[in-house]
């Protein structure tokens, strides 16, 4: 074998390089292979890059609060310059709705609370009066076009929102990742590109290495797992799936967007809106844009890739269904004629909670299913990843005794076995994109 490692992670997506760093940073000789050109140039790079704080299980709302310090003070987490500069933080304040479905987010506010993030509880005027280009009326439950009932309010107005003044979105994902690359390689991490992996090396019962497309042979003692949508088939390369409650499948996403109404400062002015009445977010973007994406309402059918190397990479009619959910909320919205946005996967499970473990394999560990929602929790996820992968390898039973990990911003424990891939689907999920 030509190369060494302590650690092969495969994938220099977000979560990769994240892990990729974290463990360069405790003194393991690292090594992130992809198969792209560059960091990031996975489902990294679609992603909307949002920074928000309501999950539905306590422990995704401590993670994602505990990660936003993170990207408030990004160059103190990275430790490193990089030449392309560094990606940044774009604070606009959270608008979440309440709504039946979401059990008027009586419990997403207890956690909130319970982590001290500010927010405030709007009522119906309340909201009319900060964001008078919002549309209150219910629309909900959500309906597909071929409803008579599509776009038309179904009568009352909504019960009012929750408003988080601290959350926002990074501005350029690629970037981010490019930066976790720098940062990984100031501590001595490497990075290989066009460097597919084919096959999980054996040894002894244990992951040895990986094999690369091009024969080149990598050994190592711990290989990790960080494909992103390719997860699943990364994981079968390991022989790693039969003792998996929980798996991943690669979901087809379409992001849309749209110009502002005209009159309305929207990249400036407007925060994230969480409308599950209408089964949407959306956000602002650069040049007074605003970006839509699907909050997956019960009526729509999800589009499941069998291979995430093949599936219909257009847009189709989900495109104009979400802008035309978008415009129910957002006064004046017009509808363009010709679709521009992002379509990507997500990597998804069961319940829409990523898994963040070991595996039956010894030496292969995985952070995957990050299920649409991981990107803003990345540097996080890196530190989680190391702790699992430095504790197992000392001899830890993980899956008996879970390796628990200290967040010191919301002076909180994270118990990494609620990531486990034992566990039966998590069933406080939204079982959306929401986590
Ligand atoms: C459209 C969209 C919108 C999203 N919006 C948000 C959001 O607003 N907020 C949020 O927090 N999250 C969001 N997410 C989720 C978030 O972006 C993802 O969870 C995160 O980017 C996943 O990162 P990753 O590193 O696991 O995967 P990826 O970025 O996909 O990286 C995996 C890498 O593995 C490589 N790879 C795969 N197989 C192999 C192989 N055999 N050999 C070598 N390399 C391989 C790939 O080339 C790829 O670069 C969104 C995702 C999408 C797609």
């Amino acid at each position: 074998m030509k190369d060494t490692y302590d650690a092969v992670v495969v994938g220099a997506g977000v979560i990769g390089a994240s892990v990729g760093l974290a463990l360069a940073r405790r003194g393991w000789r690292t090594l992130n292979l992809d198969r792209n050109a560059a960091a990031g140039a996975g489902s990294s790079g679609s992603t909307s890059a949002i920074v928000r704080f309501h999950y539905s299980t306590a422990e995704g709302c401590a993670m994602a609060r505990e990660s936003y310090y993170h990207w408030l003070d990004w160059p103190r987490f990275l430790g490193a310059d990089d030449e392309l500069g560094l990606a940044k933080y774009v604070n606009t304040g959270c608008l979440v709705f309440k709504h039946e479905g979401n059990d008027h987010l009586s419990r997403v506010a207890q956690a909130l609370d319970e982590l001290r993030v500010p927010c405030e509880r709007l009522t119906t005027s309340d909201v009319e009066r900060q964001f008078p280009w919002l549309d209150l009326r219910a629309f909900g439950p959500p309906t597909t076009p071929d409803d008579d009932r599509f776009g038309e309010p179904t009568g009352g107005v909504l019960p009012g929102a929750l408003y988080l003044p601290e959350s926002g979105y990074v501005d350029d994902a690629v970037l981010a990742c490019h930066n976790l690359q720098r940062a990984c390689e100031a501590h001595g991490g490497r990075f290989r590109f066009g460097a597919e992996v084919v096959e999980v090396i054996r040894d002894g019962g244990r992951a040895a290495g990986v094999r690369l497309a091009d024969g080149d042979r990598v050994s190592s003692r711990v290989v990790i797992n960080a494909a992103g949508p390719h997860s699943g088939a990364v994981n079968r390369l390991a022989a790693a799936l039969d003792d998996m409650n929980v798996r991943t499948r690669p979901l087809k996403q379409e992001v849309c967007y749209v110009p502002a109404p005209s009159g309305i400062d929207y990249e400036r002015t407007a925060p994230l809106v969480s409308d599950g009445d209408t089964g949407c977010y959306f956000r602002p973007a650069v040049g007074n844009q605003i970006l839509v994406g699907s909050e997956e309402p019960d009526c729509d059918p999800l589009d499941w890739a069998a291979d995430p190397d093949d599936y219909n990479t257009g847009f189709t009619d989900q495109w104009r269904t979400q802008v035309v959910r978008a415009a129910q909320r957002i006064r004046n919205l017009g509808i363009p004629a010709r679709p521009a946005g992002v379509v990507d996967l997500y990597d998804v499970t069961e319940d829409w909670i990523p898994i963040y473990d070991n595996s039956r394999l010894p030496g292969f560990y995985m952070a995957v299913g990050t299920s649409g929602n991981q990107f803003k929790n990345a540097p996080v996820v890196g530190r989680l990843m190391a702790e699992i992968v430095e504790q197992v390898e000392a001899g830890r039973d993980h899956d008996r005794d879970p390796v628990q990990v200290p967040l010191p911003y919301v002076r909180r424990t994270c118990n990494a076995g609620f990531f486990s891939r034992l566990r039966s689907a998590n069933p406080e999920s939204s079982f959306t994109v929401l986590g």
